[in-house]
C-alpha cells in the first residue's frame, strides 16, 4: 500500500481561497450566486466557499446540498447509474448562478445525475462545476470550470480526500 500526499492543510486553503476569487472575478461579484455541495465532503467545501464569499462580499448566497450514491463495488468497476438520494434546496433556482461542488471528479457520472435531479428544480441561469480534485478518467463529456488540483491517477488507485468537518485534518491522500 503506497501513500503519496498531494494536498496539504495549506494547499487546500490557499486553493479554496483562489477558487473563491474565481468565481466572484467571473460572476463579477455574488448577485444570483448559489452553491449547492454533492454529497459529505463537497457540502463541507461549500461551507468554506459560502463563508469566504461571505468575508470578501458581505453577502450570504444560497446554498444547498445533494445526496448522490454511485454504486461501485471498488474504485475501478462502476455501476452507471448514480442515484439521488435526497436534495435540500430550500430557495428558487430559477435565474440562479449555481455552482455545483464536489471533492473529486472522475468519471462524471455523479455530475451528471446532479445535473438531471438540478434540471427538474427549475430554470437556472448558468451550472458550473467545482472540484477540489480532478483526478481524470471520465466516461461523459463533463469538465470542472474550477478545479483545485489535477491529479494523474491510475483507476486502481483512490483519492482519499480528508476534511477537518469530517476527519479531523484538511489533506488529500493518493493511495494504490
Ligand atoms: P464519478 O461519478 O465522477 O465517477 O465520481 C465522483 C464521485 O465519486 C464524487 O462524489 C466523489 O466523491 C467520488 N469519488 C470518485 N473517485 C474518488 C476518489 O478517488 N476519491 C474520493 N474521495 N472520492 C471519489
Ligand atoms: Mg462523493
Amino acid at each position: 500500500n503506497k501513500h503519496h500526499k498531494i494536498l496539504d492543510t495549506a494547499e487546500i486553503d490557499r486553493i479554496l481561497t483562489r477558487i473563491t476569487h474565481e468565481i466572484l472575478e467571473v460572476h463579477k461579484g455574488a448577485d444570483n450566486l448559489a452553491l449547492i455541495g454533492i454529497q459529505t465532503r463537497g457540502v463541507y467545501l461549500a461551507k468554506r466557499i459560502f463563508s469566504r464569499i461571505y468575508e470578501i462580499e458581505g453577502v450570504e448566497i444560497p446554498t444547498g446540498h445533494m445526496d448522490i450514491t454511485l454504486y461501485r463495488d471498488d474504485w475501478t468497476r462502476i455501476s452507471p447509474n448514480p442515484i439521488v438520494q435526497t436534495t435540500e434546496i430550500s430557495f428558487s433556482v430559477d435565474e440562479k448562478q449555481i455552482v455545483l461542488i464536489d471533492d473529486v471528479l472522475f468519471t462524471g457520472r455523479t455530475v451528471r445525475a446532479a445535473l438531471d435531479a438540478l434540471i427538474d428544480f427549475g430554470r437556472p441561469d448558468r451550472i458550473e462545476l467545482l472540484v477540489l480534485v480532478d483526478r481524470g478518467h471520465r466516461e461523459l463529456p463533463i469538465q470542472a470550470n474550477y478545479v483545485g488540483k489535477f491529479v494523474e491517477t491510475r483507476r486502481s488507485e483512490r483519492v482519499n480526500v480528508l476534511l477537518a468537518e469530517h476527519d479531523d485534518e484538511d489533506q488529500v491522500i493518493i493511495e494504490d
